[in-house]
């Protein structure tokens, strides 16, 4: 599927981590910001390399959203901040996951 170019769009960023891109990229959309991701690169499904190691492309549908978008990503890595709710960490891999999630991403261990 081939989405419809917005001539508006910018790039935020290239991710290589797939969980970790769908993670950011629900965490903007959940904080208003409209984002999109790439769909892989057509080399994965000609099998020239795997999917879980391309990149995929995060973009910013508004590029009046840049700063707020930026500030957010910034938060989602660095963790706590001024944010509702409680940050938790995953008791078996130690992965940090937003208040929202009941369960970790990455290896599904539930919420202690
Ligand atoms: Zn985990």
């Amino acid at each position: 599927m081939i989405p419809r170019e917005n001539p508006y769009r910018v790039e935020l960023e290239k991710l290589i981590d797939p969980v970790h891109a769908f993670a950011l990229s629900h965490y903007l959309d959940a904080n208003g910001i409209r984002v999109h991701l790439s769909d892989p690169p057509l080399r994965c499904a000609l099998g020239e390399i795997p999917y879980l190691e391309a990149p995929l492309t995060l973009f910013l549908d508004d590029p009046d959203q840049m700063q707020a978008a930026r500030r957010l990503i910034r938060r989602f890595r660095e963790g706590p901040g001024p944010v509702r709710g409680v940050i938790w960490r995953c008791a078996h891999c130690g992965e940090e996951h937003e208040p929202e999630f009941g369960s970790c991403w990455n290896c599904d261990t539930p919420r202690p």
